[in-house]
């Protein structure tokens, strides 16, 4: 008897406890990347400041339940998932409501679960799932590392980009010896990178100096398009298809989907 194997999303969480380094412009435009790469793609907006809900297109005002009613259990995956008007591209909205989670689950035992029973279901429906964090360490991002195979980490190109990323690998690390074993680093991805600039060149440098083959090749450049992509609700893709920031994260999505840094056995957890 031929037996079918359950081929389950690869899902891969979003995250730096430093705002504003380019975590969800990499979401919004890396999901946007794997749809049309034929990937069946499932993006969670998992920070109650919703920018990847509104960078889609998305009208918070037109959403009556979202991520926050299906972490406390008022709604299944299948309520609270919509479509994007892009072919092979679901989102999971956020609303500010998303603040009470932190704050209502303190006491729940299993408050550090909630993500991962959320997507269970419906894991086998799609091909990644891309899951936004907030800029902490909070209860959503432990959430989003519990519910993720691997852990992307945006490294913005200026000065102190690299402290902090001790403190994160160590919450990895704590994530993977208890509630996630299965857990890895995707990979270091710099982004706002400026070649021109000898800032941005010695991050660089220091980054594959420390974190050597973990540092994804493609970089994402810093351009005034990509700033200006999630104002008009479009993936950068869709907004400038010939630009060269389109190009870098097809270039990055392609290296997600070679999965060739996870397989490599520098270890660092
Ligand atoms: P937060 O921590 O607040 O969630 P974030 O890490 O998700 O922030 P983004 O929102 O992706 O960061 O980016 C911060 C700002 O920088 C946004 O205004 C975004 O449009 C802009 N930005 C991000 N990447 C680039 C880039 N490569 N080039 C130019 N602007 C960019
Ligand atoms: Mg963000």
């Amino acid at each position: 008897m031929v037996r079918l194997k359950t081929i389950m999303a690869h899902t891969i969480c979003i995250a730096n406890q430093k705002g504003g380094v380019g975590k969800t412009t990499t979401a919004v435009n890396l999901a946007a990347a794997l749809s049309v790469a034929n990937k069946k793609t499932l993006l969670v907006d998992c920070d109650p400041q919703a920018n990847a809900t509104t960078g889609l297109g998305i009208d918070k005002r037109n959403i009556n339940k979202s991520l926050y009613h299906g972490l406390i259990g008022q709604a299944d995956a299948a309520d609270v998932i919509c479509e994007t008007g892009i072919a092979k591209l679901s989102l999971i909205p956020s609303k500010t409501d998303l603040i009470g989670f932190e704050i209502e689950m303190m006491a729940d035992a299993d408050r550090d679960k909630m993500l991962r029973e959320l997507l269970a279901p419906c894991a086998k429906d799609y091909d990644y799932i891309i899951i936004d964090c907030p800029p902490s360490l909070s209860l959503l991002t432990l959430n989003a590392m519990t519910a993720a195979n691997s852990v992307l980490i945006t490294l913005q190109c200026e000065f102190y980009a690299l402290e902090g990323l001790g403190q994160l690998m160590q919450t990895v690390k704590r994530i993977k010896q208890g509630l996630n074993p299965g857990l890895n680093i995707e990979g270091i991805l710099l982004t706002m990178f400026d070649s021109r600039t000898n800032l941005s060149n010695q991050v660089a440098d220091n980054a594959v100096k420390y974190f050597k083959n973990l540092v994804f090749k493609t970089r994402i450049p810093r351009t005034v398009r990509l700033g200006e992509a999630p104002s008009y609700g479009k993936p950068i893709i869709f907004y400038d298809p010939s630009s060269t920031s389109s190009k870098s994260y097809l270039d990055l999505a392609k290296e997600v989907r070679n999965g060739s840094r996870r397989k490599d056995k520098f270890v660092i957890l």
